[in-house]
């Protein structure tokens, strides 16, 4: 937590899956052009990682392992030496940049991602933590796709990159195909990148804690939804249905079609056990998500004060 304490070390991460490209390129941009990021906060030592360079060449979103499940605090702390790559490669970010817990190096990292959903620019927070709050509450006033996904998470048990410094944002941009870029994306994820930096630079100056609160919608995650399935390794027997394919963050309520089956039939979505009615989803037809067996992510809106 940035708790009334300056935010000295940022990080900036891109390429932590290798084919979510946007990250990658502004990073690689922003190496070659330190004036790029550099004058946007100049109280704080801003850093430049690629993530998972073998990844990256392989334009693939991991070569052995999810680099971004492999950050809890027993896969970093095991005892033997790890064999596949990303295993090893997170104990070295680790190293460089943490070690994770209270007496890492990091303050705030900034992880870049893609997803293939219409996630427009959305901002993952998996703690409450006062900067992130703040900062992230500015963009979305700023910025029109700006959503705020807020993911609660101990911070140990979590397997996020992020989770090596004191803060951290996730940023999802989408829709993109994994493998890609898209020019209209790259450069609104180049602003709000910079625009997280100049807010940390407000913040050192002790003027983003004055200003007023803002109104925000707040999607807090509830679950994910798997595609229906016979049984867990059997293929699966429906697809993300037409009628709900883009629309993450809108309502669904109880009733509404979430499914066709390959013979075209309609499954509707039943309600929560906790007898909720509606729900917000989130990360629909995510691609990487299929080896996940994860249709979806649903969640729950709320309007508050930031
Ligand atoms: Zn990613």
């Amino acid at each position: 937590m940035l708790i009334m304490s300056l935010i000295k070390n940022i990080v900036v991460a891109g390429g932590t899956h290798g084919n979510e490209r946007t990250g990658v390129r502004l990073v690689e941009k922003w190496m070659d052009c330190p004036e790029c990021y550099s004058p946007c906060c100049p109280s704080a030592k801003v850093e430049l990682v690629l993530s998972n360079p073998e990844a990256i060449r392989l334009n693939r979103r991991y070569r052995d392992h999810d680099l971004n499940r492999a950050f809890s605090q027993v896969c970093l702390d095991a005892q033997s030496e790890p064999q596949e790559y990303e295993f090893r490669r997170a104990r070295e970010l680790n190293r460089i940049y943490g070690p994770k817990g209270t007496g890492t190096k990091t303050d705030l990292l900034l992880d870049v991602h893609n997803t293939g959903a219409n996630m427009g620019l959305c901002l993952i927070l998996s703690a409450r933590d006062p900067f992130t709050m703040k900062a992230s509450a500015v963009l979305a006033q700023e910025f029109k796709d700006v959503r705020i996904y807020y993911q609660p998470e101990e911070r140990s048990v979590s397997p996020y990159f992020g989770t090596v410094a004191k803060a951290d944002v996730c940023i999802e941009i989408g829709p993109q195909q994994h493998g890609t870029l898209d020019a209209r994306l790259f450069e609104e994820t180049e602003s709000l990148v910079r625009r997280y930096l100049e807010l940390a630079e407000e913040w050192n100056r002790g003027e983003l804690q004055k200003r007023a609160p803002i109104q925000v919608e707040v999607f807090t995650q509830l679950r994910d939804l798997g595609y229906p399935k016979a049984w867990a390794l059997s293929p699966i027997e429906a697809m993300i249905h037409p009628d709900l394919l883009g629309r993450d963050f809108c309502e669904l309520k109880k009733g509404d079609k979430v499914f066709r089956s390959f013979d075209g039939k309609d499954i509707l979505y039943e309600g929560e056990a906790d007898g909720r009615t509606s729900v917000w989803p989130i990360f629909i037809n995510e691609p990487a998500y299929y080896e996940k067996d994860i249709a979806m992510s649903l969640t729950v809106r709320t309007e508050e004060m930031w």
